[in-house]
This record gives C-alpha cells, sequence and structure tokens, in this order.
C-alpha cells in the first residue's frame, strides 16, 4: 500500500496534514475484523465511528446494493421516486412511531440535522411566528462537523475559530443526573430557565436522547426528556430529537427516546441506518410539522441534495433496518452491556480514571488525560483491538455481534489504555 502518498496528499479527520498521525492500512472486513494490509487483524470496537452495527460486509447488504447497482445506481429525487426509497420508507415506518412519518433523506447525519433545523424555522415561519428564528440545545451536545450543525453543537472547541460564521443558538447545562441514580429535578432547570427566558425566540430545541456522544460521551436519566416534551410543548416549542448515534439499538432500544416514551416532533437518523456500507441519513417529521410547512401544497421545503435519496444507498438501508428482525440484537446488546460493565467495574479503581459508564453497547472510561496516539497505535495492535480514544474519553462501541471473547478483548485493551 502506497502510504507516502497518503502521508504526502491526503488529509484525515481531526488531524495535521503535516506529521500526522499513523494510520493503518485497511484491505479487507468482514465481520467484527478488519483485515489490515501486512497481515494482521483488528476487532474493530467502534463499529468504523459506531454505523457498522451489523458486521462488517454483512451479505444481506452487500447483496442488495449489488443487486440494485444493476438496475439504478442513481437518479435525481425532484421528479423520480423509486423502489428503494419507497421501500426503505416501509420498513422505517414499521419502526418509527406512528407520529413521525414525513421522511426526507439526506447524505449524512450533519446534513439531516442542518435539514431539521430548518424545518424548525420554515414551520414558525409558516405559522407567521418569524420571531421563532433560532434553536435551543445542550452544553456537550454534538451534531455534527457542518456549519449548522457546528452552530448547534458544545459551544466550546470549535465556536472560538469559527464564531464569526455560526449562527448564535441558546445553551442549557448538560444533563449531570445519571441514567440510573434517582432523578434530580434540579437537572431540567435550566433548560426550564432557558426556555421561560426565551422561548418566543426559539424555534426548537434539539438534543441526542439518553446519550451525549461526541463531545460528551454523557449518558444521562431519561426524565430529563420527559421533562422537556412537555416544556416544549407548554412553551410551542418544536423538540427535535438526534438519534443519528443512539438510533436502531445503540443504547438497548430500538431508540434512545424509547427509554423515556417521549416521541419529539423531528427526528434525525443516520449511521446504522444503512449499516456502514453507504452514506445515507434522514430528518424525520410529524405529519404535523410536514402539514404547516407545506402550507396545503403552496409551501415547499427549501432543501434538496443532489444525492438525495440514492438508491444504492437505500437499498443498503433497507436491508440494514430489514436485518433488526433478523437476529437478536437487542439480547445480544444486553449481554454485552451486563459483560462490559462487569468487566470495567474494576477501572474505576485506576488513578487515572474519573468514571466508567456503560449503556447498551456503549462503554466509556472517562480519564483524566488520554495516552499519546503512538501509544495508543502500540496497546490497539497488541491486542488486536481497534479503538481511538479522543478527549477524555476511552469508548467501546462494537458490532452488536461481538462474541463473548471479542468483547473481553476490547474491555482488556481498554483498561491498558486507561492504566497509560
Ligand atoms: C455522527 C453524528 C452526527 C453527524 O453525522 P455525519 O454523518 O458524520 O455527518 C450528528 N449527530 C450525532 C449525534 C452524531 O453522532
Amino acid at each position: 500500500m502506497h502510504t507516502k502518498i497518503d502521508r504526502d496528499h491526503l488529509w484525515h479527520p481531526y488531524a495535521p496534514a503535516v506529521n500526522p498521525p499513523p494510520v493503518n492500512g485497511a484491505v479487507s472486513a468482514s465481520g467484527t475484523h478488519i483485515r489490515l494490509a501486512d497481515g494482521d487483524e483488528l476487532i474493530d470496537a467502534i463499529s468504523s465511528w459506531w454505523c457498522a452495527a451489523h458486521g462488517h460486509n454483512r451479505p444481506e447488504i452487500l447483496a442488495a446494493v449489488r443487486g440494485q447497482s444493476e438496475k439504478l445506481s442513481h437518479v435525481m429525487f425532484a421528479g423520480f421516486t423509486h423502489g428503494p426509497a419507497i421501500a426503505l420508507a416501509e420498513e422505517l415506518l414499521k419502526k418509527l412511531p406512528p407520529r413521525l412519518n414525513r421522511i426526507f433523506f439526506a447524505d449524512s447525519g450533519s446534513v439531516a440535522v442542518e435539514c431539521a433545523a430548518k424545518m424548525a424555522i420554515q414551520y414558525q415561519f409558516a405559522r407567521g411566528l418569524r420571531k421563532k428564528s433560532r434553536l435551543a440545545a445542550l452544553r456537550g451536545g454534538y451534531h455534527g462537523d457542518t456549519i449548522g450543525a457546528m452552530a448547534l453543537s458544545d459551544p466550546g472547541g470549535m465556536h472560538t475559530i469559527f464564531s464569526g460564521l455560526l449562527p448564535k443558538h441558546f445553551f442549557a447545562d448538560r444533563p449531570k443526573c445519571r441514567f440510573d441514580a434517582e432523578w434530580d429535578d434540579a437537572d431540567f432547570s435550566p433548560m426550564r430557565k432557558l426556555l421561560d427566558d426565551h422561548a418566543d425566540e426559539i424555534a426548537a430545541v434539539i438534543a441526542e436522547p439518553v446519550f451525549q456522544g461526541a463531545n460528551a460521551m454523557n449518558i444521562y436519566h431519561p426524565e430529563y426528556l420527559r421533562q422537556l416534551r412537555r416544556a416544549c410543548d407548554e412553551h410551542d416549542v418544536l423538540l427535535i430529537f438526534d438519534e443519528i448515534a443512539t438510533g436502531f439499538g445503540r443504547t438497548g432500544k430500538l431508540f434512545a427516546m424509547d427509554h423515556a416514551e417521549v416521541v419529539p416532533d423531528i427526528m434525525c437518523i443516520g449511521k446504522i441506518l444503512s449499516g456502514g456500507v453507504l452514506t445515507l441519513a434522514a430528518a424525520i417529521a410529524s405529519e404535523h410539522v410536514s402539514d404547516v410547512i407545506s402550507e396545503g401544497g403552496r409551501g415547499a421545503f427549501l432543501h434538496g441534495p443532489t444525492f438525495m435519496a440514492n438508491p444504492l444507498a437505500c437499498a443498503a438501508a433497507a436491508a440494514s433496518v430489514r436485518l433488526l428482525d433478523a437476529y437478536d440484537w437487542r439480547n445480544n446488546v444486553l449481554s454485552m452491556e451486563r459483560q462490559m460493565r462487569r468487566e470495567l467495574a474494576e477501572a474505576r479503581d485506576l488513578a487515572g480514571v474519573d468514571d466508567v459508564r456503560v449503556l447498551g453497547a456503549i462503554a466509556v472510561i472517562e480519564v483524566k488525560k488520554i495516552p499519546s496516539s503512538a501509544r495508543v497505535m502500540e496497546i490497539v495492535r497488541k491486542h488486536g483491538v481497534w479503538l481511538r480514544p479522543f478527549g477524555r474519553w476511552i469508548y467501546a462501541m462494537p458490532p452488536f455481534i461481538t462474541p463473548e471473547d471479542e468483547v473481553k478483548l476490547i474491555t482488556d485493551a481498554m483498561k491498558e489504555l486507561a492504566h497509560g
């Protein structure tokens, strides 16, 4: 593999182009394993950024893509529809709460978030509430890297550099009450105050339900979401759930919102949606929201990506969603949760460890300082487990098909990383 061309000419995510951190050359992948150019294999303990939850190269998904590629690889979605988009809609409607039934496909999670935000603004605009032109979000949140999605993410870090460019939204302190702790009513006070003070300027609140991912790795109490639903209703504010990381089983329920039995007005999905094969996401609105935006057919939703509802991606996603009925992912995720909780408990006593959290197929060790990228690569290669700690988190989000002996290798590697 010509890694000099990579080193000299390719930019990798969140990395400098000069003196970049080491990368592995991947040549193939199947199930939980990624095969490397030098012949080694790594267990993919983070499902390739959380998306390959049914394992790499699932034959069902590949067959769907192959079959579709022989018929129609792409056609614009304005003025056309096609079988894979319709089949995927049918699969999604079987899984979604009945209230969420208008699906707008986008080509990545960040774009789905942009679409959800635009829907919320257009909804309020159509009702004549033009002052409701901003959103409220949670500190510690992550909604993507495009300008609009970044503006809704935790206002630390990237906001400083891009502040001249970002629309200004409202932020409430992140939920602190732990998932399994007794609910503390004070946890919702910051959001309640924010809505009391500014609801007339707020079109919608956006939140990652139960699990705040990339900017916090925080697992919080579902009661927060019930309070949030109630407060949004009282203040005539829409509720958007970003289920891009949590949707399709990651937290042990089909959707993370199911822990609270709360349904938003708009929901974003992505990542596991297309089974880690092709890029696809969606913003899904309630019929009420889409009806108001549509103003009886006079109002169009103003968005249209070139590759919207790409047939290959839709075929992959329909197969991926169908897989949820083909194996017992719930039981797998529950067993992984129990095992990771048991095996990581002792990490709590390590000197550099601040916290250990596990929910579904998500395990997080929060440390004071993560090891250098060279040290991470050394430990990862020694254990044959692919992990990529960042911020203050050593975390795993393995595929739902990971067997017990491989989960053990993952937790061993995590503990060694936590040692430093
Ligand atoms: C990954 C992620 C996104 C962004 O999705 P992309 O496909 O990377 O654009 C948005 N929200 C959440 C919660 C995510 O985890």
